[in-house]
């Protein structure tokens, strides 16, 4: 026996839910297939988990900084099993909320590991019993997980993913984290603040190697301030797990090869899709070095069958896999949607301090073509970032010099994470210079400083 639905989506992360949402508003009869737990990475080992951790983590900071605030506080320390309980917390209360969303908005939910078996019809394995599911349409959003190093692999107990490092068994002493991309700094950033000795290793010449180079070069400055060691341009060759720790062997930038001891190392270089073992190959579906090939609809080559989010490639991002998820869905659903682009996605990274862009970075505008006019404000420029004790970072704007076009902003400093979404709406509304610098922006606030790096892109800053 099989039931039958207009669309079926495999796993629930926020491209799958949302996606599910958006379906079932628009009248489609709509379920939706997860293997572990709804919403996904993002819900439950990624976004939200971490962004509780570093909560945490900002707060010891400014208790252990109280002085600064002419408060005094003494005796000031941490269970760790209750700040990873926190963070668990929170992710249970978004996994249920994304369950109620579901059943508020009449989306049929099976608990299994779904495979698809034909073009329209998905087999669910729940236990020892299987269900089949036929669809006019099927969405593959299953993800991706974390990337293993090809001589060692995570254990756990001395060599971490992301999910152990979220659930640590014990607080590192020594911590090396390979990979300097946002999870590794985010990562670095929490054990650091919470009192560990953390090293980042980084093949490739800088830190946040997207990131404008001026902001990873900040970002280099105020981590090496705050106590991080950082080697960039630098391998990890191997990693021996011993009864205390792990001996890693680092290549430098000179080829030499040194050993060095660590209590825990956090692998963070990147991720592989979820694409094995759910019948693409038999269906045809072509993939690019494991990411499922869509075009602007997230259609893939064969007819009904579509794939959002992570297992489609970069940017790996939650509101990257909801957008695709609901340019599918409407396009499914017979309207129009814009297709999906990347040319307006913002990146985060909810470091101390932190970082934010969207568009282009100084470099990669100037390669694309464009003369540009760029403008940086320093938050020491800023009121309301003196009063916070906030105040290290920047605001970069990149303007194409003709048009006055924005081609990206890029930030680094307190809250930043929260002010980027102004020029992302800048930008997709396509405001130019003129505009921005007419617009009035509260004082005081940190914002004032986006409004003064437009100035100061065409010489008309004014707190500087
Ligand atoms: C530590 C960490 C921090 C992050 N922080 C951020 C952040 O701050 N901001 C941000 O935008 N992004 C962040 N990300 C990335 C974000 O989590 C992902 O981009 C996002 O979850 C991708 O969503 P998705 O729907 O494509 O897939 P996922 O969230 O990976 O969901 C896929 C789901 O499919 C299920 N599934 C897979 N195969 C099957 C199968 N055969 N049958 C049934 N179910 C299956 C999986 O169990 C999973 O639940 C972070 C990631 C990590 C690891």
């Amino acid at each position: 026996m099989s039931e039958s639905f207009d669309l079926v989506i495999l796993g629930s992360g926020p491209g799958g839910y949302v996606a599910a949402i958006r379906a079932a508003q628009l009248g489609l009869k709509t379920a939706i297939v997860e293997r572990e737990r709804l919403g996904g990475i993002c819900l439950n080992w990624g976004c939200i988990p971490t962004k509780a951790l570093l909560r945490t983590s900002e707060i010891y900071h400014y208790m252990t900084h109280a002085k600064d605030y002419g408060l005094s506080a003494e005796k000031i320390g941490f269970d760790l099993e209750a700040v990873t309980q926190r963070s668990r917390k929170v992710a249970g209360q978004l996994n249920a909320g994304v369950k109620g969303l579901m059943k508020k908005n009449k989306v049929t939910v099976f608990e299994g590991t779904g495979t698809l078996t034909a073009k329209d019809t998905l087999v669910v394995k729940q236990g020892d019993k299987d269900v089949e599911l036929k669809a006019k349409h099927i969405i593959v959003a299953t993800g991706a997980r974390a990337r293993d190093l090809p001589f060692a692999k995570a254990d756990g107990k001395r060599i971490w993913t992301y999910r152990h490092a979220m659930v640590p068994p014990e607080m590192p002493t020594k911590l090396l984290v390979i990979g300097s991309g946002a999870i590794g700094v985010e990562f670095a950033s929490f054990y650091n603040d919470m009192g560990a000795d953390v090293t980042i290793v980084e093949m490739l010449p800088r830190i946040l190697p997207v990131e404008d180079e001026e902001v990873s070069a900040f970002m280099d400055k105020a981590l090496t301030k705050q106590g991080i060691k950082l080697l960039t341009g630098t391998g990890v060759d191997g990693l021996d797990v011993g009864a205390n720790g792990v001996t890693a062997k680092i290549k430098g930038k000179d080829g030499q090869v040194t050993s060095t001891e660590f209590s825990h190392v956090i692998v963070a270089i990147g991720i592989v899709p979820n694409t094995e073992n759910i019948g693409l190959e038999a269906l045809g579906i072509e993939t690019d070095r494991g990411h499922i090939k869509v075009d602007g609809y997230a259609r893939t080559n064969v007819p009904g069958i579509y794939a959002i989010g992570d297992v489609t490639g970069p940017p790996w991002l939650a509101h990257k896999a909801s957008h695709e998820g609901i340019v599918c869905v409407e396009a499914i659903a017979g309207l129009k949607p814009h297709k999906f682009e990347t040319w307006n996605i913002p990146g985060c990274t909810y470091s101390r301090p932190q970082v934010a862009s969207v568009g282009l970075t100084e470099a990669k505008a100037k390669d694309a073509g464009h003369e540009v006019k760029v403008g940086k404000f320093p938050f020491i420029g800023n009121g309301k970032a003196i009063a916070l004790g906030e105040a290290e970072g920047f605001i970069k704007t990149v303007f194409d010099a003709k048009t006055g076009e924005l081609l990206g902003a890029h930030m680094v400093g307190a809250e930043v994470t929260e002010l980027i979404q102004g020029y992302v709406i800048a930008r997709q509304l396509e405001t130019t210079e003129a505009e921005l610098m007419e617009t009035v922006f509260a004082h005081p606030t940190l914002s004032e400083m986006m409004h003064e790096s437009v100035l100061g892109a065409y010489g008309r800053a004014l707190h500087i």
